[in-house]
């Protein structure tokens, strides 16, 4: 049974629940994990002063790669395909198990003082990224990464360790952390890994996470040797279905934006990696909306954003298409903070919103800093959320009922050990 906690006089509340989206001056009662509004005097086991602050539901990052953090600064002004081939693969060709959970455990400490609840990653030794967020105490959906550029032996080893890894998820029995498989991209793994990927996804009932239509390039390339585009091909085969999400997502036809919209592909946005890798083009984000796709944000992994701060992705994630599209109106604020919210913990399965009546974890803000200030209304407030507020001025993050952050301080880690032992681990890698 995990304490109770009251978040006492908070000046605003972000419910998320259309019944009631904003209340000015609200206590935030929280039991098992279920956030209600209380407006009479309750007693709990931890009181926390909301006087000054905002609470809401947290954010979601749905596509990263966290032992990535390590290599933060390490891959710059590339273009992808060099990015990878020339600097990624060769550190990651270094790394040990041991690298993934302290990489891991760094960006979740990011993640945790960002106000991000819960992430999607794809990477190798899952292992021990899922452990890195089970102590943590974040929400995860940590996919099995995999590739086989065309090699069977690669591909039967892939999918063993997969099927291994989802078992060794079940038994841990961690309710907040789920598994799934994570295959690369279409140009990066067979059709025949992509058909068995599927058929594991559906035996074993886990979703799937995949790059699609990054880069002008890797589209063309992808048209060249297979005569179609890489949505059309992953429909062709049978692959899409509810419980797959893409990262990306840019280069896209409205016929295959269609086809997300039918098979309920949900589409993960990277506005900070696409804009500095240049993928040569905006995703289409206002048509994928449009046409009834779920969209979510995502960072990315830290070698290509270079931060996990979903604040400052969200506005780019605004700036962006209003510039693109040559209309300020094109999308607001109110859009994209339930991009964030709602959409990633659909695709965590999971909806977030403060009702009363199921868990959701939240998050709170400092609204007393110059950035923040003057609040008129509701309506400002959550302009502010999307174009003003920075990771920084999280205060409080709830997670499943518990109080993971405190007064900005994460209390399931220590701090200054996991900045050292990345430090000293991402040398290591260098040296070796
Ligand atoms: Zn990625």
């Amino acid at each position: 049974m995990r304490a109770t906690i009251l978040l006492k006089n908070c000046s605003w509340v972000i419910t998320m629940n259309p019944r009631e989206p904003i209340i000015k001056g609200a206590s935030i009662y929280v039991e098992d994990g279920i956030p209600s509004v209380v407006k009479d005097r309750v007693e709990a086991d931890i009181v926390i002063n909301g006087k000054g602050k905002a609470v809401l539901p947290g954010l979601i990052n749905a596509h990263t790669h966290a032992p990535m953090s390590l290599f933060r600064g390490l891959a710059e002004d590339l273009p992808l395909e060099r990015w990878l081939r020339e600097k990624i693969w060769p550190l990651e060709a270094k790394l040990k198990p041991r690298d993934c959970y302290v990489g891991a455990r760094l960006s979740i400490l990011e993640m945790l003082k960002t106000g991000t609840v819960g992430f999607v990653d794809m990477y190798w030794f899952s292992r021990e990224i899922l452990k890195a967020a089970t102590e943590a105490g974040i929400r995860a959906l940590i996919t099995y990464g995999m590739l086989d550029l065309g090699d069977a032996e690669r591909r039967e080893r892939s999918l063993k360790d997969a099927k291994e890894f989802i078992e060794y998820g079940r038994k841990l029995g961690e309710e907040r952390v789920g598994v799934g498989l994570g295959p690369h991209a279409p140009y990066t793994c067979s059709r025949e890994m992509l058909e068995a990927v599927r058929d594991l996804a559906d035996k074993e009932k886990v979703p799937i996470h995949i790059h699609v239509a990054e880069t002008r390039h890797e589209q063309a390339e992808f048209e060249k040797k297979y005569g179609m585009r890489e949505v059309e091909y992953l429909a062709k085969i049978g692959f899409l279905g509810e419980d797959v999400s893409i990262a990306h997502g840019v280069w896209l036809t409205r016929r295959e934006i269609r086809e997300l919209a039918e098979y309920d592909v949900k589409v993960v946005h990277c506005p900070i990696s696409n804009l500095k890798v240049a993928v040569g083009g905006i995703a289409p984000v206002v048509e994928m909306i449009k046409s009834g796709v779920s969209v979510a944000l995502g960072t990315d992994g830290a070698a290509s954003n270079n931060s996990l701060d979903m604040f400052e992705t969200m506005k780019i994630a605004a700036l962006l298409q209003k510039h693109h599209h040559w209309n300020p109106a094109i999308l607001n604020a109110t859009t994209v903070l339930s991009m964030t919210i709602h959409g990633g913990s659909r695709i965590l399965g999971r909806d977030m919103r403060i009702d009363g009546e199921a868990k959701c974890d939240i998050v709170t803000l400092d609204l007393r800093r110059p950035h923040m200030t003057p609040v008129h209304s509701g309506e400002t407030l959550i302009n502010h959320m999307v174009y003003s507020s920075r990771g920084s001025d999280v205060r409080e993050v709830i997670i499943d009922g518990q109080l993971v952050v405190y007064n900005g301080k994460v209390l399931t880690m220590v701090e200054e050990e996991v900045l050292k032992e990345a430090q000293d681990t991402a040398e290591d890698i260098i040296r070796r």
